[in-house]
């Protein structure tokens, strides 16, 4: 895969900071409450290095081990205080949970209580602590991944199992609950895409009323085709690949 170049990627951010711009001037907020988290999966460390001098700092990687192997190929290259944030995107298998306590900075796709007993106590065991999103699926799509809630405000199972995970793991040491994540379903109208992202938003807000010592105001939603919507719904961060590097073939 050919890799684009530090000026390119430059002039695609500016072209996706802009974007992001517009979508909080629709929805009157302020362009410093969005993270962009660069997605680099598949693609070689050096493209990362590049990102980094066209300005980039948040990494998102979809692979624990990838992550892992990165993050050390671009500190020998940069450094250990380049100002890069780590944030691994994709769900973790509870027995790479290790990885993500030892190299990720945030983990956005937590989605089964085994997976986060794991986590606290190895993050209990090395002293770090890892801010986390519970993935939610709203969509209701099999293939998606995440606590079950795509009829969250009609079925009260549904919110009762929620609100007892997030109860739960705001108890775990070293996980830092942040908020919630959702991916929105492939190929439908934006007004669907939109609306699984506002029902997660106003799922946070019923959490959040629900156990007011818990922290779940953050949102992780919104990718190349729908971050400008994410953003109009109110996420807090969005995990963009393509508008910035290209197709990943
Ligand atoms: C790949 C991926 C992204 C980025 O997708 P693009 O369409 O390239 O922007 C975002 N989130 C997750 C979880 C991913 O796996």
């Amino acid at each position: 895969m050919e890799i684009v170049s530090a000026k390119i990627i430059e002039d695609r951010l500016t072209a996706v900071q802009e974007k992001i711009n517009q979508a909080c001037d629709r929805a009157g907020r302020d362009p410093s409450e969005i993270i962009l988290v660069a997605v680099t999966k598949t693609w070689p460390t050096a493209l990362n290095i590049a990102a980094y001098e066209a300005g980039i700092r948040h990494f998102g990687e979809n692979r624990v081990e990838e992550l892992a192997r990165k993050r050390a190929e671009v500190t020998a290259v940069l450094g250990e205080d380049s100002g890069i944030v780590w944030h691994q995107i994709g769900t973790l298998q509870s027995r790479k949970t290790g990885l993500a306590v030892d190299h990720a900075d945030l983990f956005h796709a937590l989605d089964r209580m085994k997976v986060a007993q794991r986590l606290s106590r190895g993050l209990v065991g090395n002293g770090r602590s890892l801010p986390s999103f519970l993935e939610v699926n709203l969509s209701g799509e099999g293939s998606k991944s995440g606590f079950d809630t795509h009829n969250w405000e009609e079925n009260a199972t549904q919110r009762t199992q929620l609100r007892k995970v997030v109860e739960e793991i705001s108890q775990l040491p070293g996980i830092q609950l942040h908020g919630l994540m959702t991916m929105a379903p492939w190929g439908v109208a934006p007004e669907i895409i939109r609306n699984v992202f506002r029902r997660t938003r106003e799922l946070g807000v019923w959490l959040q009323n629900e156990l007011p010592n818990a922290t779940v105001d953050q949102l992780s939603m919104g990718m190349t085709d729908d971050f400008e919507i994410g953003i109009e719904e109110g996420a807090t961060h969005i995990r963009v690949g393509r508008a910035l590097f290209g197709s990943r073939k």
